[in-house]
């Protein structure tokens, strides 16, 4: 369970990512911020941003930081509506287990959204690493 006021623990899987200890299919990187493919997405082109700074909510992130990130996915965001010709987007982030976050480290979702397709589940199931790959590949394209 992750509550509003919980301390930040270094062992969730974004600061491994961040550390380099776990790996993952990055987008964009700056001194501020890490754009990579959620590996269980919701739609193709689903993809997070997260600050380096260790925050846990919105509540806890920096001005500086809240800042980086939405400049951030305001770059990528444009790259991936592109990538996957997605008339719309959703950005989301969710705080605390009681508003559905499962990762203890703030991120920011890109959903892209096509008319009539439903988003998948939450965190559900895991896609291919190539097919991530492959749409990755064409985000970047554009970045
Ligand atoms: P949230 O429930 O808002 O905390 O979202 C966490 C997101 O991280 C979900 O969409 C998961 O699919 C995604 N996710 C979990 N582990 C990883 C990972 N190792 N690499 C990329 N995305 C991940």
């Amino acid at each position: 369970m992750i509550k509003l006021d919980d301390a930040y623990d270094e062992q969730n899987i974004f600061a491994k990512i961040l550390r380099g200890d776990m790996p993952n299919i990055t987008l964009y990187e700056d001194d501020k911020t890490l754009a990579f493919m959620d590996i269980m997405p919701q739609a193709v082109g689903h993809c997070l941003v997260i600050p380096k700074e260790p925050a846990v909510t919105f509540l806890d992130l920096s001005e500086d930081s809240a800042a980086a990130v939405m400049a951030t996915a305001k770059k990528v965001a444009a790259a991936v509506v592109k990538a996957v010709d997605a008339p719309g987007f959703m950005m989301a982030q969710l705080n605390s287990s009681a508003a559905g976050q499962t990762v203890p480290h703030y991120h920011m979702h890109i959903l892209p959204r096509h008319d009539g397709l439903d988003l998948e589940f939450h965190a559900r199931k895991p896609e291919d690493m190539a097919v991530l790959n492959e749409t990755a590949d064409k985000i970047r394209a554009y970045l």
